[in-house]
């Protein structure tokens, strides 16, 4: 459902103990709020986090999952595994996926599928590369993705998922789109959905921005109508760094 919803996105960085300390000291200077906080984490991680973040209000995410319940796909995790490791969000889609490892809207939509099955929430990245953002055709292309990735996917399910709109060459650049730019695109975002469902369902989507977020840019990107969270990839590293993200109204 709609609200404010920062993550915190671990990649592939922490070994376990690295991560067990970044809880023990991010426990101290979070208190739980209005706005939804989840970190996800490598999978080696998310057994000792799920104990270590329990009643601490912080919820736990993972970074992918593939969209089969069991069975012979060697290296893959599945739902059903997550579920019992009490995550409860899986980011689909992220941009390295689908450029390192090759993931495509095909697959993608089967794995947002398996999670509406499941209790996992799915966090949705979509976003446009330099050359077409150049080329001025991010809005078209972003739409596409919506629709391959959405598709057939019911309007009562809608909801749930939580979409993130992550311009790929602002990742781990250092270069944030703009809040306009951010804003321009999380809004076409809803109004794709809304062609796709209603303008009822748009409303009720949490859309998230992703994109060298940092304390100095959240304020501004969180005062925007479109954009109701963040998804954070090298600034949730660092307790300090996160909880002046998560606490953006404080600092
Ligand atoms: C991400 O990994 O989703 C991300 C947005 O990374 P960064 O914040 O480091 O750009």
């Amino acid at each position: 459902m709609r609200g404010p919803f920062i993550a915190g996105n671990w990649k592939m960085y922490k070994t376990n103990a690295e991560a067990l300390r970044f809880v023990e000291e991010f426990r101290k200077l979070f208190k739980p709020g209005g706005t939804r906080v989840a970190i996800a984490a490598p999978f080696t991680q998310l057994y000792a986090l799920d104990s270590a973040l329990n009643d601490s209000g912080v919820r736990l995410a993972a970074q992918n999952m593939y969209c089969e319940d069991e069975g012979a796909f060697t290296g893959e995790i599945s739902p059903v595994m997550l579920e019992e490791l009490g995550v409860t969000y899986c980011i689909i889609g992220h941009s390295e996926r689908r450029s390192y490892f090759g993931e495509d809207d095909a697959l993608i939509n089967r794995k947002i599928h398996r999670s509406l099955g499941s209790s996992i929430q799915p966090i949705l990245c979509v976003g446009e590369s330099l050359a077409q953002r150049e080329e001025g055709v991010e809005m078209e292309f972003v739409e596409n993705q919506l629709r391959a990735d959405l598709k057939d996917v019911e309007e009562r399910d809608v909801p749930q998922i939580t979409i993130a709109y992550e311009p790929i060459w602002a990742i781990g650049t250092g270069k944030t789109a703009t809040p306009f730019q951010a804003q321009e695109m999380c809004a076409h975002i809803r109004g794709v959905i809304a062609r796709l469902y209603s303008k009822e369902t748009a409303g009720k989507v949490t859309i998230q921005y992703g994109g060298s977020v940092k304390p100095a840019n959240i304020k501004e990107l969180m005062g925007m109508e479109d954009i109701d969270g963040a998804l954070v990839g090298g600034a949730s590293l660092d307790p300090q760094s996160f909880i002046k993200i998560v606490d953006y109204e404080k600092y």
